[in-house]
């Protein structure tokens, strides 16, 4: 019996999932990402680019870069790309053809079946065209089934009693809202809405014209008329725009390429959740409508509603999670990642249809959150509590103080906002960084947990190539006891230590604000007038006595304070 995989042929990403030995785990691509871009190009040779190579070249090659196919699905539409004229099946095939191509080097060996998910609301014709951009790419198409139901497979949800759910599905660039009535096996669905104009794309939308106003103030570029400079605060952006879903501000750090006169400009800059939950807050309204009329048109209330799962890598945001709850009442459920869930439910149709799957399926998870001990004493998490594995994740820190050589790195587990409150794992240093003012050093540290949850955790210097590192592999070994014990004590520690993480980040924070001001102060580059000089000085005073008194308020107060003075020069 050959094996059988589960594809999630996204708008923006792609993801591939098997079963195998009862587990449900994400096939990783080449380039050993769980998601794949839903990106094709070529290059003026019509050499095929598909997923990041493709995604990364998008903004230097335009013309011949195609993403969002999806949309075009069941059209007569043609795509020309260098000089050829191509159909959106025939693009579909491309990404499909990479997944089978990356799945074969993954899992050892040829995979010919898939179960590829689709949008509830597609119709017959998009449904036909899907299946016919799977065979072109060389599989034999078992079933063609909507997301949502692939979402409520992967959660169990098919052997309860009849319930009723709602799948909230924000991904890049669609939202759809879909209400099922599922039980004894069958998934009826009661209703659909959404909105086809509208996804986490729009949110790094927002990021970018705000950085681009920014980059045009303080350098003089306009980030629009430099192709390769855009792309960069493009990437920028989707990445702070994750950070921000963990943490509560994030930090840029940019060398361009090229500047207005072709010389290098480094582009550094803070952005904090509240900026960002600002900048976006309307788009997020938009999000309750067709959440509302889905709920009318099925002739239910949110209070009928037995789950909320959500679904798509946008309800990461905590905006929108918080949204969710308080239009339902309820915690959704998200234990399951939400750009990761419809595929493992494809792969669970799949294991079923070909034989494989014949009682309970395992995801195996995470049991707590994994981080770092950074300044303060806090802990931050790379990689959150019921991740499923293998996953890696990895994030850039900077030096807390000046010419500091060596970085130590404690690594733990747990839910507690402080380092101290969790448990730790191991340690490890990181020497020979070269001397450099403080946050002038990036050093990218990356966790990678394999599928025998085997933990490595590695740091890298970036100007340097330095590096250092740490395996662990008791990640697994604590008991369900104290997993559980770990989650109920940070749930009942949860206000006072979020309380004493704000603070901390708060006098971080205006340390580095009062840090920058001082710089544009004493700086020659900055002609600034005699008044706003002034302006500044007062601003960073009033910091400064803020920050000694220790005194909350005061501290995001005159932070604010000098944000404000700061941002309108
Ligand atoms: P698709 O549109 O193909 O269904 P996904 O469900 O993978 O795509 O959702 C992709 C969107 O989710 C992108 O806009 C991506 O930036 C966003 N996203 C992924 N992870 C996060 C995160 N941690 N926080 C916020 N947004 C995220
Ligand atoms: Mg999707």
């Amino acid at each position: 019996m050959g094996k059988a995989i589960g594809i999630d042929l996204g708008t923006t990403y792609s993801v591939a999932a098997i079963v195998e030995n009862r587990r449900v785990h994400i096939i990783q691509n080449a380039e050993g990402d769980r998601l794949t871009p839903s990106v094709y190009a070529e290059n003026a040779d019509g050499r095929i680019m598909v997923g990041a190579i493709a995604r990364n070249q998008a903004s230097v090659n335009p013309n011949r870069t195609v993403s969002s196919v999806k949309r075009l699905m069941g059209s007569n539409a043609r795509i020309p790309v260098n000089g050829r004229s191509l159909s959106p099946q025939e693009i579909s095939a491309h990404i499909l053809r990479k997944i089978k191509v990356d799945a074969r080097r993954q899992l050892g060996e040829d995979i010919s079946q898939a179960v590829i998910t689709v949008p509830a609301y597609f119709s017959d014709a998009q449904r036909r065209a899907t299946q016919e951009a799977g065979k072109m790419a060389g599989f034999e198409i078992m079933r063609i089934i909507s997301e949502p139901t692939a979402a409520a497979l992967a959660y169990g949800m098919n052997r309860s009693d009849i319930q009723h759910i709602l799948v909230w599905d924000l991904g890049g660039g669609t939202f759809d809202v879909s209400i099922l009535e599922v039980g004894d096996g069958l998934f009826h669905v009661r209703a659909v809405n959404g909105n086809t104009r509208l996804g986490g794309d729009d949110w790094d939308a927002r990021l970018i014209s705000h950085l681009k106003q920014q980059i045009l103030h303080i350098h003089d570029l306009d980030i629009e008329s430099n192709a390769c400079a855009f792309q960069q605060v493009k990437e920028a952006c989707e990445r702070v725009k994750r950070e921000l879903s963990v943490q509560n501000e994030s930090h840029i750090f940019l060398p361009l390429t090229s500047g207005p006169h072709h010389d290098a400009i480094e582009i550094e800059m803070t952005i904090s959740r509240d900026v960002f939950e600002n900048l976006t807050q309307d788009l997020l309204n938009m999000l309750i409508p067709p959440t509302r009329q889905a709920l009318e048109d099925a002739a239910l209330t949110p209070a009928d509603m037995d789950r909320v799962i959500l679904v798509g890598g946008a309800t990461r945001m905590p905006a929108v999670r918080y949204l969710v709850e308080t239009l339902f009442q309820q915690s959704p459920d998200t234990h399951l990642n939400p750009d990761e869930v419809v595929a493992m439910g494809a792969a669970i149709q799949a294991g079923v249809l070909n034989g494989s799957v014949r009682d309970v399926i395992l995801i195996d998870v995470t049991p707590l959150s994994l981080g770092i001990e950074t300044q303060g004493g806090l802990f931050t998490r790379l990689i959150s509590r019921n991740t499923t594995i293998p996953v890696s994740a990895e994030r850039i820190f900077t030096n807390a103080e000046d010419n500091q050589t060596v970085m130590d790195f404690n690594v733990l587990q747990g839910e507690r906002e402080m380092a101290g409150d969790n448990i730790s794992l191991g340690s490890f240093e990181l020497t020979d960084i070269p001397m450099l003012p403080r946050g002038k050093a990036h050093v990218e540290v990356m966790f990678e947990i394999d599928v025998n949850g085997i933990l490595q955790v590695s740091a890298q210097e970036l100007h340097t190539g330095e590096s250092a590192g740490i395996k662990i592999d008791a990640v697994h070994l604590l008991s369900g006891d104290q997993i559980d014990q770990a989650v109920a004590e940070a749930a009942v520690h949860a206000e006072t230590d979020i309380q004493r993480r704000r603070e901390i980040e708060t006098s971080i924070q205006t340390n580095r604000l009062i840090q920058a001001a001082e710089t544009l102060l004493f700086g020659t580059v900055h002609r600034l007038s005699k008044a706003s000089r002034r302006e500044i000085h007062m601003a960073i005073s009033a910091a400064k006595t803020a920050l000694v008194s220790g005194q909350f308020e005061a501290m995001i107060q005159t932070a604010q304070g000098l944000t404000i003075v700061l941002n309108r020069l």
